[in-house]
């Protein structure tokens, strides 16, 4: 029943202010509502009007009350990734200073332990781009023949990184490390990379970003 009153009320005020009277050159410029009888909305008495500007005051209020709390709530709303992510923990890193910690099944550059290897040919024969190169001499010691590698390379330009080798390999000396910041200048410091080396990646891994 208020509600109703307060919006008869309402709608009377605005009216009542819109109402222009039209010139003798016709209606003017501002807002006017043509067919509306300004006298007849204007029936009401003082006391009555002064009750209506108080429930007009009275749902104004309410109604700057209910936007402002609706836009607060539509602000949360609109931020609300925002502050969930504001106060958890950061999950970037400040590169190249951090680095990120790589998983065990991540594919970096082919290594070697040279020590385990026996020369079967395996890697290479599996090998779908031919990135990798072996050869080996006999050799004799105490009477007994021995293989030895005389030359074992990693083409770092032509490999997949699709860790066949490293699954074929009977004995692990052959695997894919977590490097993942190798860099070269040359294409000969990558395309003939010594795995019997063992400082084979130190040069490249100093052209690292700093
Ligand atoms: S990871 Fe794949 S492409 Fe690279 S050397 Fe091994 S078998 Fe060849
Ligand atoms: S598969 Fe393994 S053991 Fe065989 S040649 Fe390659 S690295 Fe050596």
């Amino acid at each position: 029943m208020v509600l109703a009153l307060s919006l008869r009320y309402y709608l009377y005020f605005h009216v009542g202010e819109m109402d222009a009277s039209a010139g003798e050159d016709g209606p003017d410029d501002g807002v006017c509502l043509e067919g509306v009888n300004a006298d007849s909305l204007g029936q009401f008495d003082d006391k009555r009007m002064d009750d209506s500007e108080a429930l007009i005051g009275g749902t104004r209020m309410f109604q700057r009350i209910k936007f402002f709390v609706l836009s607060i709530v539509s602000i949360l709303i609109g931020m609300k990734v925002t502050l969930k992510n504001l106060f958890s923990p950061a999950v970037t890193l400040q590169y190249p200073r951090e680095k990120q910690p790589m998983k065990e099944n991540f594919r970096g550059m082919v290594d070697l332990v040279p020590e385990k290897c026996v020369i079967c040919y395996m890697c290479i024969k599996i090998c779908p781009v031919a990135a990798l190169d072996l050869a080996h001499k006999q050799t004799v010691e105490a009477d007994k023949k021995k293989l030895a590698i005389t030359k074992f390379t990693f083409n770092g330009e032509l490999c997949c990184f699709c860790g066949l080798c490293e699954e074929i390999c009977p004995t692990d000396a052959i695997y894919l490390n977590k490097m993942y910041e190798v860099a070269a200048f040359t294409h000969e410091e990558i395309n003939n990379i010594d795995l019997m080396d063992k400082e084979k990646y130190k040069q490249l891994e100093n052209n690292q970003p700093k």
